[in-house]
């Protein structure tokens, strides 16, 4: 049996945060993180709400954007939960689609660098939220270590992709402050990354229940 991308949804005409041109978001399934204010927690739930797609159908699916992604210098984002969990995947979806649709990547990087390897030289932007550098922080939050992110860092800037790099720094509250950030930023500046997008979650408390909002400053 081939490969399968396992989704929970495929959102087309992005035109924002996704590196360059119209994009459509392809939200993979399952995540080794627990982040305290996932948005989406059905994305490592099981069996979750998940369609599969082989490679030869999800190019039919995403090729109705096909003139947008090549007249802007889209293409598509590979999102989550985390992509690469699934990393063969888009080894192979990468080899058989269009070479002018651009393939993005939004990762924690929290996998083992087996699974960035796979990738690294598929993937024209890389989107990466790294929640916190300071890994006391990095544990409360996400209830994992950040071993596997220190280390995939250093492999994009082995693998010369900082200039294809954004990183993403959010303000979490509660756990992290501007300072942590700051601190973040400059660890990140010294391993040689040039790209920031520092946001903040904004967390209402409403009826016992959490909820938080991505909101990019
Ligand atoms: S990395 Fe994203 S999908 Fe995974 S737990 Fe954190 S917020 Fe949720």
């Amino acid at each position: 049996m081939g490969l399968k991308f396992r989704t929970i949804g495929i959102e087309r005409l992005r035109v924002i945060n996704d590196g360059a041109g119209i994009t459509t978001l392809v939200a993979g399934h399952g995540c080794p993180l627990r982040c305290k204010y996932c948005l989406n927690p059905q994305y490592f739930e099981q069996p979750g709400p998940v369609a599969e797609y082989t490679v030869e159908e999800l190019i039919r699916e995403v090729a109705i954007d096909d003139l947008y992604f090549q007249a802007t210098g889209g293409g598509v984002v590979f999102g989550g939960g985390e992509p690469l969990l699934q990393a063969d995947f888009i080894h192979a979806f990468r080899q058989q689609c269009p070479k002018e649709w651009k393939i993005s990547l939004e990762s924690s990087l929290a996998v083992p660098g087996t699974e960035l390897e796979k990738v690294i030289d598929d993937i024209d932007f890389f989107l990466i939220d790294i929640k916190d550098m300071n890994g006391e922080i990095y544990q409360n939050y996400t209830g994992r270590s950040n071993e596997n992110v220190i280390q995939n860092l250093k492999r994009l800037v082995e693998a010369n992709k900082v200039t294809q790099t954004t990183i993403r720094i959010p303000l979490i509250p509660g756990f992290n402050t501007e300072t942590d950030r700051q601190e973040s930023i400059k660890y990140l500046q010294e391993m040689g990354f040039l790209f920031f997008d520092p946001f903040r979650y904004e967390v209402e408390l409403a009826l016992g229940k959490r909820k938080a909002v991505k909101n990019h400053k």
